[in-house]
């Protein structure tokens, strides 16, 4: 099937890319906010937000003068040397982190899993100490050899066989389950608070709280992986809040999409008691943290504080939710705050659903084979979301 909403021209189609996504559907030229052009000038509200990364909206006006700044002034020295951004940002997530932590930078979300496994060894003593890492079936924690190893679903392992060891994989949202796997080689359990590219699956209630005690019970670490729901995406500024308690934090926590609003960037922010096995020579990386990437992200914490964005996502994903609801060919509406996924009626293809609404002009995505994403700006305004509403009923009906 091709799947091209309007014609892509020859010159693209012949371009060397290595095959590993579909063919593209749109080729945008330009986006405002909530908003993108394609080179027809055709407008396209944006409800996937390139996967939970522009969080501010497309062209950021201080987003956009900060990087536009930082390149004029300082664009890379590598993390032999300091600068003065990544420290800033450093120190506002340990703030939002409940202070007492350090944190390593990385250029993607693969990369952070990467270091918090990499810590997670360092940690636990390595092959002769306590090594392996327990994540969820159905979880995503990334594309690198590690990190897919850590990602809970066989299908994607299958091509890239042998992965590294030390990986164990158990039913999500089941404690017992967990504990169940646990023996004195495990140093840490690795879960999303909702599984984001696994469906949009929120931990059911109760579950991260589980795995604090045993992790807390049998001295494993406990990382949360909140590339996708962290910084205000869910309604809070990180995931695991809606599930932990209040002053009850992770050990670990790895970011990267909305951090940069498109500039890559990711980092890992540990406990200083476990980011201390660390010694210097053990990771590194050329560009983590470097000036253009964390100016882009010391921007992005200061407007989503000074907005108030994670209390405007949870506003909008009420909205968006109710309006989803009350559509008569979504089954259920799964997900928190501005991630949600519309489970569709049987006999609905959510592939066929997605290009129809690219087709007239909303962008979302097939989480599933029936279930639709939508994860907008956390700055979309209550018009926009009706507007999206509306084309999602004109298609399904
Ligand atoms: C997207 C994602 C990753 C991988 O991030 P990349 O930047 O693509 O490497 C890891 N974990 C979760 C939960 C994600 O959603």
């Amino acid at each position: 099937m091709t799947a091209h909403a309007f014609p892509v021209d020859h010159e693209l189609e012949r371009c060397p890319f290595m095959p590993t996504y579909a063919p593209p559907q749109v080729l945008f030229v330009r986006g405002r906010g909530t908003e993108l052009w394609d080179e027809a000038g055709r407008r396209y509200l944006d409800f996937l937000c390139g996967l939970g990364v522009t969080s501010l909206g497309h062209a950021h006006p201080e987003v956009a003068a900060a990087v536009a700044e930082q390149a004029a002034t300082l664009l890379h020295v590598s993390n032999l040397f300091a600068t003065r951004p990544a420290a800033g940002v450093a120190a506002t997530l340990d703030r939002h982190l409940g202070g007492g932590g350090q944190v390593f930078f990385t250029n993607s979300g693969a990369e952070a899993n990467e270091c918090a496994i990499k810590l997670a060894r360092r940690w636990g003593g390595g092959q002769h100490g306590r090594w392996q890492v327990i994540s969820a079936y159905g979880s995503f924690h990334g594309r690198t050899l590690a990190a897919l190893a850590a990602t809970g679903q066989p299908t994607k392992h299958e091509p890239f066989q042998p992965l590294p060891p030390g990986f164990r994989h158990v039913a999500w949202g089941d404690v017992d389950a967990a504990a169940a796997a646990v023996d004195d080689t495990v140093a840490a359990v690795l879960v999303e608070p909702v599984q984001g590219e696994g469906g949009v699956v929120p931990a059911p209630p109760g579950y991260l709280a589980g795995l604090r005690e045993l992790c807390d019970d049998l001295g494993l670490l406990l990382i949360v992986d909140e590339v996708q729901t962290g910084l205000g995406r869910t309604g809070r500024w990180f995931g695991f809040q809606h599930d932990l308690g209040e002053g009850v934090q992770p050990d670990v926590v790895t970011l990267a999409k909305a951090l940069g609003n498109g500039v890559p960037v990711g980092a890992c922010w540990a406990r200083a008691e476990v980011a201390g096995s660390f010694r210097p020579g053990d990771h590194g990386t050329t560009y983590g943290g470097q000036p253009l990437a964390a100016a882009a992200a010391a921007t992005v914490l200061a407007v989503m504080e000074r907005d108030g964005l994670p209390g405007r996502a949870d506003a909008a994903g009420r909205r968006l939710r109710a309006g989803l609801e009350r559509l008569p060919a979504v089954c259920t509406v799964r997900g928190r705050g501005l991630l949600l996924a519309a489970e569709l009626e049987p006999g609905c293809d959510a592939r066929l659903v997605q290009a129809e609404l690219l087709r007239r002009g909303l962008v979302t995505n097939a989480v599933t084979p029936t279930a639709i994403r939508l994860a907008p700006a956390l700055i979309v305004t209550d018009d926009e979301i009706d507007e999206a509403v509306s084309l999602l009923a004109g298609v399904l009906a």
